[in-house]
């Protein structure tokens, strides 16, 4: 296994529409574990492929009790509305309150190749949205106002505008996706 260096605001890749995964092979497996491996290490709560420069679907999820590998996910069904601050291992330091789907119902391909749905709310809910949301190229940011985005935006940039946007996992803030 190996970390892989996460991509920040301002790579193309997290604006790209990632594509399906064909089969789930060792390539894939081996990818995944990776990605756990990144996450845990940058202390997030789920990674999308993206966020490594990896524009196919594939993201993972991991809160206190849930884990969840997702291959080609699927939003199936949501309801309800949920508040909470968010914010994304590739948009370093940077938080804001999103509203989404309280509960969802996603399907996705694990592991052993096949289908399954999971269904729940709470944190694990708004991560796999989030990382969902990844895959279509769309960050958390764009849930926002766009006054307030443009007020965080500003901000990220004049603080971050002399970094390169791919960066190392070191140490990043706790509970990012
Ligand atoms: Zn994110």
């Amino acid at each position: 296994m190996s970390l892989l260096p996460l991509h920040l605001l301002g790579s193309p890749v997290l604006r790209q529409h990632s594509t399906e995964v064909k089969t789930v092979d060792e390539e894939i497996t081996r990818f995944v574990a990776d990605l756990f491996e990144t996450m845990q290490a940058s202390k997030g709560v789920g990674l999308a492929a993206n966020q490594v420069g990896v524009a196919r679907r594939v993201a993972v999820v991991e809160t206190d009790d849930t884990r969840l590998v997702l291959i080609n996910p699927v939003i199936l069904e949501s309801e309800g509305r949920d508040s909470a601050e968010e914010g994304c291992l590739s948009i370093p330091e940077v938080y804001a309150e999103v509203t989404r789907p309280a509960r969802i119902k996603v399907e996705a391909t694990g592991l052993d190749g096949k289908r399954y749905t999971w269904e729940g709310d709470g944190l694990a809910a708004r991560a796999v949205q989030h990382e969902i949301d990844h895959l279509d190229g769309i960050l958390f940011l764009d849930h926002l106002g766009p006054i307030k985005r443009k007020m965080l935006l500003a901000r990220y940039k004049k603080e971050h505008k002399d970094e390169n946007y791919i960066k190392e996992v070191g140490s990043t803030a706790a509970g990012s996706t």
